[in-house]
């Protein structure tokens, strides 16, 4: 009889020691969906035209190692002419 207490004593505190581990991991694990999903619906501005635009959509050009986005080549053009005309 007294195993049989033991043996329930024993199940009790592996069940108490397994539930205090999931409550003690579970603020580590809420904490990465916390983090913001890369949205890929991201809006880039148009420098030139003046308007946002899908970064999907976008051309990228890097121009004095700085990132900018075109909604067309058009737009593109029109920029690095100006860059070329400032100097
Ligand atoms: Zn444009």
């Amino acid at each position: 009889m007294m195993r049989f207490i033991f043996f329930c004593l024993l199940a009790y505190l592996v069940y108490r020691l397994i539930s205090f581990w999931q409550r003690l991991g579970r603020p580590a694990s809420s904490g990465s969906p916390q983090t913001p999903p890369v949205r890929s619906g991201n809006m880039v501005k148009d420098e030139v035209c003046q308007t946002y635009f899908p970064q999907e959509n976008a051309l990228r050009e890097i121009i004095d190692g700085e990132e900018r986005f075109f909604c067309s080549p058009e737009c593109r053009r029109k920029c690095l002419e100006e860059r070329n005309k400032s100097r």
